[in-house]
């Protein structure tokens, strides 16, 4: 008695893999190693079933999708108003690596862009930079029931080209917006990119925020539940780059994407994205990514602001088999 959702999945992806459009991000040189025909597509639901096809299993850098969660530890380490005061939560309408910064509030202007995101990672508390970097590794290991890594080469590969992240990190501590300790922030910044995971550990991870902060299968707790709501609301305004205004109209689920390809997408109290498909669009953005969590959101009403009876009914496609289904 197999579940119509992973048919439905199955067709999804076959209907996708062969799309052709996008590149390979290659501003990073050990990104471009990537392969374009990588795929994999992870749903789990708030009451821990797991969906998957294609390349689940494989590997990749967690890249800017960190930024949410890293914020959502900046919120634990220092509760909503100092972090607020660190950095602010309007959208740029820029790229995710522009350097602006808003001067009237002293703000890079929120957490999901680089200099943002420089600036939450200078919020992580711990003695030196070995010790943060163990906090925001165990806080992943939280959202994804398991151990992760960095990849060291990707690491030293970011570190070596990033000037324009150090740029930006000095223009920042030349207004005081982040502490002294810059090079140990910038290096747990690209060591926090540099995180592997798959696509599955990315649908455990917004599963974990559409849970309310608890891993549907683990039981574990990875955010405290009143950060959820911050972490989930400015993956919607701002999680998506300078497309972040379109997919909230086309898609409505809140997401993070990266550079390696990855995309997260919660769908608040019913269930979790994960993609991993390296080829971009212009913004940055996977195109397999998109066309997938489209389709989803449309064909099971996922959309935030969707009132109409969807296509099909989630929790039937989940839980139910083919003959009930007319199959
Ligand atoms: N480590 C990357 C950078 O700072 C993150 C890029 C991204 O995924 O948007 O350039």
């Amino acid at each position: 008695m197999a579940s119509p959702f992973r048919s439905y999945l199955n067709d999804l992806y076959n209907k996708h893999r062969g799309l052709k459009k996008g590149r390979v991000a290659d501003y990073i040189p050990e990104l471009a190693l990537a392969s374009a025909d990588s795929f994999g597509i992870c749903v789990v639901s708030t009451d821990g079933q797991t969906f998957e096809v294609g390349d689940c299993d494989k590997t990749f850098t967690i890249q800017s999708i960190s930024k949410a969660f890293v914020f959502g530890l900046a919120l634990e380490d220092h509760g909503r108003k100092y972090v607020n005061s660190k950095v602010g939560m309007e959208p740029t309408g820029e790229a995710f690596n522009s350097i602006i910064l808003d001067e009237a509030t002293n703000r890079p202007y929120n957490p999901m862009v680089n200099s943002g995101a420089i600036a939450t990672t200078d919020l992580i508390k711990g003695r030196n930079g070995t010790e943060r970097l163990k906090r925001i590794l165990e806080m992943f290991g939280r959202y994804t029931g398991r151990a992760h890594d960095i990849n060291v080469p990707v690491f030293l590969s970011e570190k070596e080209t990033g000037h324009r992240n150090r740029a930006m990190a000095f223009l920042m501590l030349n207004f005081s917006m982040v502490s002294e300790k810059i090079d140990e922030t910038l290096d747990l910044y690209f060591q926090q990119c540099s995180m592997l995971v798959n696509a599955k550990d990315l649908a455990m991870m917004s599963a974990t925020l559409a849970n309310g902060g608890v891993n549907p299968v683990t039981g574990i707790r990875a955010i405290e539940e009143r950060y959820v709501q911050d972490v989930i609301s400015l993956m919607l305004t701002c999680g998506m780059y300078d497309a972040s205004g379109e997919w909230a109209y086309r898609v409505g689920i809140p997401a993070k994407s990266g550079v390696a390809g990855g995309i997260t997408a919660v769908a608040s109290g019913k269930l979790g994205i994960g993609i991993y498909s390296p080829p971009l669009d212009a913004k940055g953005n996977s195109t397999r990514g998109i066309k997938v969590c489209e389709e989803i959101s449309r064909d099971f009403g996922l959309h935030m602001f969707n009132t109409a009876t969807p296509k099909h009914d989630l929790v039937t496609w989940m839980n139910g088999d083919h003959d009930s289904l007319g199959w």
